[in-house]
C-alpha cells in the first residue's frame, strides 16, 4: 500500500514518492528560543514526530533524515535579553534545552539535525549575493530585500494575492523598498544589537532566509517534505520558496508541503501574541507526557483542536484503560509486529482518529480473551500503540504517576515516613489516622513482609 499525504501546494492528498527512498528528507520549521514552547507549538512537533515515525517504519530508521531548525537570532530574543539582562546566547541555549526536554517528554524523537541560524550566517551572505547577482534581490539603506516581482509563482502555496496583500496592509511599506510586498533578507544592526559583518554593513538575517539556507546546507536544493504550522504558509514558507527557487535556477525547494492545523483556546488560535497560551512545560508538571500526546493526536493533524481540561481528563481516562490491560503482561517483552491495520491507517495522511479507534478495538478484543491468547492480544495492543509513540511507561509507574488533585508521590512518601515513626513510637492512633487520611484520598496502603507499599485505588 502507498503512503499518502496531503500536499498543501497541490491542495490534494497525494501518494508520497521520495526522490531517493534510501534517503528520505524532512525539514520542519522549529522554535524561536526566547521562552517556553506552548502546547500549540507542541502540536506541530508531535504531528511531525508522528510523520517521522511513519517514514522510519516504512523506509527504515537509517534512511530518513529529519532536520528541525532552531531560530536563535530574532527581535524577540533581543527583546528578552534586554528585559532579563541575560546574554542572548545564554537565553537561546537555555530555552533550546528546555524545548528538547519538553518535546522528549511528549514522546518526540530527536531529529537527526538541529541546525541553528547563527551557525549559518556565511551561507546566508552567499545566498544573498547570489540573489542580488540574479536580479532577485537588491540593497537599500543597509537592508537586503527580496524582489517578489522576480518570482512569478509568489503566492502559489498560500493562495495569497499580491495586490490583496498590499491593500490589506499585510506588508510593511518602507522607503528602501521598491515594492511594499518585498521582504527583508538582511537588516542593519544597531551598535547595541548583535550583528555580523556583511557586504551591506553590520547586520542580521531575516527569519525567512534562515530556513532556505539551512535546508541548502543540510540537504542541497530540494527536500522531500517541508512541514510547519498552517500560519507559516504565508509569508514564511512563501518566502522560503521564492528565495530558494531563485537562488537555484527555479529548482523547487520541496516536493511536498505539509501543514498542521491550529490548537485553539475557545474560538481563538493559541498564540503568545494573544496571551492565551498554556505552556507544555507547565502541563508536564501535572500530566504525563503521553496524556498530552494523546490529547494532541486525538484530532486529525489538519483539523483544528480545541484545548480544554476535559480533553486532558478524557485522554488520561482512556490511557488508564489501556494501561490496566497492559499491566497484565510482561511489559518489557520483545516487540512483535504491530497490526498492519493501524499502520495503514497512519499511512493514510496520519489518520490518528481512525488509529485511535483501532486501538480501542484491539483493547476490546484483548479484554474478552483468556490465557495465552489474551496475553498475545495485549502484546499486540502494546506494539500497535507504540507505532504512535504510546505505551512506553511501565504500567506500575503509570499508575503511580501524579494524579489530578490527589497527593503527590512525595507527599505520600512523607506521610508514610511519619506513619512509620508513629508506629515505632507505638502511637497507633496517629498511624491509623494517617492511613485513614490517605485512604480517603484514594491511596491504599499495604503492610507486607517487605515493608509498606502503596498504590492509587
Ligand atoms: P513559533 O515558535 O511561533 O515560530 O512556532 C513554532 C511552530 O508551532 C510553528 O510551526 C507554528 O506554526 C506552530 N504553531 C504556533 N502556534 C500554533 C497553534 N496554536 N497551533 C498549532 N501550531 C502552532
Ligand atoms: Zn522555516
Amino acid at each position: 500500500m502507498a503512503l499518502k499525504i496531503y500536499d498543501t501546494m497541490r491542495r490534494e492528498k497525494r501518494v508520497f514518492e521520495p526522490a531517493d527512498p534510501s534517503c528520505v528528507t524532512l525539514y520542519v520549521c522549529g522554535p524561536t528560543v526566547y521562552s517556553y514552547a506552548h502546547i500549540g507549538n507542541a502540536r506541530s512537533a508531535v504531528a511531525f514526530d508522528l510523520l517521522h515515525r511513519v517514514l522510519r517504519r516504512r523506509y527504515g530508521a537509517d534512511h530518513v533524515v529529519y532536520a528541525r531548525n532552531i531560530t536563535d537570532i530574532d527581535d524577540k530574543i533581543i527583546k528578552a535579553s534586554r528585559e532579563t539582562g541575560e546574554p542572548i546566547s545564554v537565553i537561546t541555549k537555555k530555552f533550546a534545552e528546555i524545548y528538547r526536554a519538553d518535546m522528549a517528554a511528549l514522546g518526540v524523537l530527536s531529529p537527526a539535525m538541529e541546525p541553528a541560524a547563527t551557525e549559518h550566517i556565511a551561507g546566508m551572505i552567499a545566498m544573498m549575493e547570489k540573489l542580488i547577482a540574479k536580479g532577485a534581490a537588491y540593497e537599500g539603506e543597509g537592508h537586503v530585500l527580496f524582489s517578489v516581482d522576480s518570482f512569478a509563482d509568489y503566492g502559489k502555496l498560500s493562495g495569497v494575492d499580491r495586490d490583496e496583500m498590499i491593500a490589506g496592509a499585510r506588508v510593511e511599506v518602507a522607503p528602501y523598498k521598491k515594492n511594499p510586498a518585498d521582504f527583508v533578507l538582511w537588516k542593519p544592526a544597531r551598535d547595541d544589537e548583535p550583528g555580523w559583518d556583511s557586504p551591506w554593513g553590520r547586520g542580521r538575517p531575516g527569519w525567512h532566509l534562515e530556513c532556505s539556507v539551512m535546508i541548502e546546507a543540510q540537504f542541497g536544493h530540494t527536500i522531500d517534505i517541508h512541514g510547519g504550522g498552517q500560519d507559516l504558509r504565508f509569508p514564511h514558507h512563501e518566502n522560503e520558496i521564492a528565495q530558494s527557487a531563485c537562488a537555484h535556477d527555479g529548482v523547487p525547494l520541496a516536493r511536498y508541503w505539509m501543514h498542521n492545523g491550529f490548537l485553539r483556546m475557545g474560538a481563538e488560535k493559541m498564540a503568545k501574541s494573544l496571551g492565551n497560551v498554556v505552556l507544555a512545560h507547565d502541563l508536564l508538571k501535572k500530566w504525563h507526557g503521553e496524556t498530552l500526546r494523546w490529547a494532541l493526536l486525538s484530532a486529525h493533524y489538519r483539523q483544528p483542536l480545541e484545548w480544554t481540561e476535559e480533553l486532558l481528563t478524557q485522554s488520561k481516562r482512556q490511557l488508564d484503560r489501556f494501561y490496566r490491560l497492559l499491566d497484565e503482561i510482561d511489559f518489557s517483552s520483545e516487540a512483535g509486529d504491530a497490526p498492519e491495520s493501524i499502520s495503514l491507517t497512519l499511512e493514510d495522511d496520519l489518520n490518528t482518529p481512525e488509529a485511535f479507534a483501532g486501538l480501542h478495538q484491539l483493547r476490546d478484543i484483548a479484554s474478552q480473551m483468556e490465557g495465552a491468547a489474551r496475553e498475545k492480544a495485549i502484546t499486540r495492543l502494546r506494539d500497535a500503540g507504540r507505532l504512535l509513540g504510546f505505551f512506553n511507561v511501565p504500567p506500575k509507574d503509570w499508575f503511580r504517576g501524579a494524579d489530578e488533585g490527589g497527593p503527590s508521590d512525595a507527599e505520600i512518601d512523607s506521610l508514610l515516613a511519619e506513619r512509620a515513626a508513629a508506629r515505632k513510637a507505638k502511637d497507633f492512633s496517629a498511624s491509623d489516622r494517617i492511613r485513614d487520611d490517605l485512604a480517603s484520598k484514594g491511596i491504599v496502603i499495604e503492610d507486607g513482609p517487605d515493608g509498606v507499599t502503596w498504590r492509587r485505588a
